[in-house]
């Protein structure tokens, strides 16, 4: 096999015989050396689908690596798996400005994209803490959000043309620049979200915007969740489809970002119930900055926030937002963490948060309990710091997090994926009809189960 890889991609492209583990299985937030069969990094859709061929005649397993950025183990291998990474599939192939598209190769890490955009006054509107590291292939089979999906939708709202290899070798090529395309299936989603499990992405043609000229942000104080909704009525009604991050952190949140050890600038004092960050991205800089404060002006008069503050200046804006943007830290805080990425009905997600904390208080190896998230999108974060790893302890922090998920059909993932570790908790938020279906699916293009095998689903 090691020897079939090395003629297809050459020599230098594989990575077997000991030096796979010079890899990490995971990078985030683990350093253990990459169990596998061996690394190979195809550095053309041509050769990713030769080698797919071999693997598929062969009955090879595989696991696709992107920017490792994960956090529902996805890509954690065994053995005898083969892993494929896209690292050397990494060119920017074109920006069309009168399209307003980007063409990029799977490997593309997301910053460089959003960049190259940015250079021709574009906007690429994905912003997420790891975006740094991500690639394209990986935030596209994950449909990733982040920050500005309120306003610009998940990846899946950008992606105007794709390119993928199938688990049996064939190139499925639609890198086409149009918006509109009713003719047939769009064959395309069926891989954006899927995981990796139906195809390996190769290549995206992203949907790109104008570049806003203006940014302006306000981090505001309220001490009440039914303010927090009537705050982001406000501010919808009052910046017309301006209004970018509509972003909530709760109080004990907030307190360990502004404190030691994480000591970011508190831009308000710590004793509110919720803080909101909030940006609006224009195209005038004076007149968005001035229509925002009037509506915090506003929402302070009307007493739905307690307190208020606008960034005065860009690193004022880039202290407040750090806030957020680097809440992922809190993880360190404890020897263990568990994240969560779970999706409520925005009228709930008060009273649900309280009672999955008031829950977790009552478990003696839970020791930091922090409630974050994209409340205007319904998606709430934790970040749960524990002092033991066990099974039984994953599974009582799950089940009280994923307890009124059916109840009030929200979803075990809002934007990470299912991987593997929330697999058993699929059920959910989907049917069985569903879920059924998804196996069809896999079955169909992927008969012999070579291609990410037991993620999302087991057949
Ligand atoms: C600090 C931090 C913050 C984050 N914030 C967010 C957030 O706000 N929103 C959000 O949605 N996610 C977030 N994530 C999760 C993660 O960054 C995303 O899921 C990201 O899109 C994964 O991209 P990747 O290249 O790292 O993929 P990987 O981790 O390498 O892979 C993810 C999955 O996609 C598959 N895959 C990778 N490349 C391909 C390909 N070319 N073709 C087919 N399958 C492929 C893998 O097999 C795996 O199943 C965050 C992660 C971190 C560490």
């Amino acid at each position: 096999m090691i020897v079939a890889l090395e003629k297809i991609v050459g020599q230098n492209n594989v990575l077997a015989h000991g030096k796979e583990t010079s890899r990490f299985t995971h990078i985030w937030k683990t350093d253990l050396p990459l169990q596998a069969l061996a690394v190979v990094f195809p550095s053309s859709t041509e050769e990713l689908s030769t080698v797919m061929k071999l693997c598929n005649q062969e009955k090879q397993e595989v696991i696709v690596h992107g920017g490792l950025t994960n956090l529902v183990g996805a890509t954690q291998t065994e053995k005898k798996q083969l892993v494929i990474s896209l690292d050397k599939m990494n060119q920017i192939e074109e920006i069309d400005e009168k399209s307003r598209t980007i063409t990029v190769q799977a490997g593309v890490i997301l910053e460089n994209a959003i960049d190259a955009a940015a250079d021709k006054n574009l906007l690429l509107p994905l912003s997420f803490g790891a975006k740094g590291s991500a690639q394209v292939g990986g935030v596209v089979s994950t449909n990733a959000g982040g920050l500005r999906v309120f306003r610009y939708g998940m990846t899946r709202q950008m992606v105007l043309g794709l390119e993928a290899v199938l688990p049996d070798g064939t190139i499925i090529s639609s890198l086409k620049k149009i918006i509109k395309d009713n003719s047939g299936y769009d064959l395309k989603q069926l891989f954006i979200g899927a995981e990796g499990t139906l195809g390996i992405v190769t290549k995206v043609v992203f949907r790109l915007q104008e570049k806003p000229q203006s940014r302006s942000s306000a981090i505001v104080g309220i001490n009440d969740y039914e303010r927090v909704i009537q705050m982001l009525k406000h501010m919808e009604k009052g910046l017309a489809g301006t209004l970018t991050g509509f972003e909530l952190m709760w109080q004990r949140t907030y307190k360990a970002m502004t404190q030691s050890p994480s000591g970011y600038t508190a831009p308000l004092p710590n004793h509110y119930r919720y803080y909101v960050f909030i940006e609006s991205l224009g195209s005038d800089t004076s007149n968005d900055f001035n229509r925002l404060e009037t509506l915090i002006g506003e929402a302070l008069e009307l007493e739905i926030v307690e307190d208020g503050v606008l960034a005065q200046s860009e690193r004022e804006l880039q202290s407040i937002w750090k806030i957020r943007e680097d809440v992922s830290v809190l993880a360190d805080q404890a020897q263990y963490d568990q994240h969560f990425d779970i999706s409520l009905p925005i009228p709930v997600i008060g009273e649900e948060v309280d009672r999955a904390i008031e829950k977790l208080e009552q478990l003696d190896f839970v020791e930091k309990i922090f409630p974050f998230g994209h409340v205007a999108d319904g998606n709430i974060h934790f970040i749960i710091g524990k002092k033991d790893n066990s099974p039984e302890i994953i599974e009582a922090i799950n089940a009280i997090i994923y307890a009124e998920l059916a109840k009030h059909k929200g979803s075990v993932s809002a934007e990470h994926g299912i991987g593997l570790d929330k697999k058993a908790y699929l059920s959910t938020s989907r049917t069985a009809n569903e879920i059924a279906l998804m196996g069809l699916l896999k079955k169909t293009l992927d008969p012999k189960g070579i291609l990410n095998p037991g993620r999302i689903i087991s057949l």
